[in-house]
């Protein structure tokens, strides 16, 4: 199938995208790297009038450091978080996540401000972005406002955004010598989304501690007393069922293959966390 007639445009700046949105926001949609967008559009599942390309937009694409977070444009992509050429994510938790996301094609063109705004709740960045405590940086018609990442997420494919509405940037903590971090996903082959996935992250200088479970129903669930524990109690929680006990609410409905799976990506996420072999 293809897609049904639109205009399509290339924003140059952030008023230029602000402008486009005009008397009608819910006629435009943005375009990131169009990875998720193009095949919806290819299916009639969204029909918008216009489509404004915003991957160029030069304030969108910019990664600086904002008191002790990383601040990273909406449009910068996957494969550029990956080959690490923004000194600021050099051996960040992001790096090696970005490097694990579908194959090369669709990094080199998928972003962050995309997938966030898409939600998949099977997507990599959603999960991360949670672990780490994430803001999303939010600029509109009506003005700015940063959300946390936790709060985010309302769904599978909805989010806080309004009409009018767009991802600016996103905050991250910076590289950190005391934050340890894990992350573990299982996929049937590589380039499709997870079946199970788990991001924890750790550090105590800043007393954090996240456990947090993706490629559920909705958005990614946090597991606040199995964090405190394993922050208190080290790998000593790896041991008994901990870990199971923390995941029975959310996994009461699925079947056993999956109480597996989930069981499994949390174990060998907290044991990268820790740096426990196995
Ligand atoms: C074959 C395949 C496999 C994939 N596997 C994975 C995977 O394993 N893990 C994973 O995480 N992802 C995966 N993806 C998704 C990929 O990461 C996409 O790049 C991502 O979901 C969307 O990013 P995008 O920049 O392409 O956004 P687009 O497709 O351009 O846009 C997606 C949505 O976000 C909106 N949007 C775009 N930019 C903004 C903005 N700045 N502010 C507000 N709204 C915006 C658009 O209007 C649209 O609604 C896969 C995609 C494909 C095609």
């Amino acid at each position: 199938m293809k897609a049904a007639k639109f205009e399509y445009e290339q924003a140059q700046s952030l008023q230029q995208i602000q402008d486009a949105y005009g008397s009608d926001p819910s006629a435009l949609r943005l375009m990131g790297g169009s990875q998720s967008l193009g095949p919806m559009l290819n299916l009639r599942l969204v029909r918008p009038g216009r489509v404004l390309d915003v991957s160029a937009v030069p304030e969108l694409r910019q990664v600086t450091a904002i008191k002790g977070h990383v601040r990273i444009g909406a449009a910068v992509t996957h494969a550029q978080i990956e080959d690490g050429i923004y000194e600021l994510l050099r051996g960040h938790m992001m790096q090696k996540v970005a490097g694990r996301i579908a194959y090369r094609g669709v990094r080199n063109r998928g972003t962050l401000g995309g997938s966030l705004a898409h939600a998949d709740p099977a997507a990599d960045w959603v999960l991360t972005c949670v672990a780490l405590g994430a803001r999303i940086n939010v600029r509109g018609t009506q003005g700015s406002r940063t959300v946390p990442m936790s709060e985010f997420m309302l769904a599978a494919y909805t989010t806080v955004l309004e009409a009018g509405e767009f991802i600016e940037s996103v905050d991250v903590p910076e590289v950190s010598g005391s934050a340890r971090w894990g992350y573990y996903k299982f996929t049937r082959k590589v380039g499709e989304f997870a079946d199970a996935s788990c991001a924890c992250y750790f550090d105590p200088a800043t007393r954090t501690a996240r456990v947090v479970i993706g490629a559920m129903e909705g958005a990614p669930r946090s597991l606040p007393e199995l964090a405190v524990k394993v922050a208190a109690q080290g790998a000593a929680v790896l041991e008994g069922d901990t870990i199971e006990a923390a995941l029975q609410p959310y996994l009461a409905q699925r079947d056993e293959a999956h109480q597996v799976l989930f069981r499994t990506v949390v174990e060998r996420s907290l044991k990268q966390a820790l740096g426990v072999k196995g």
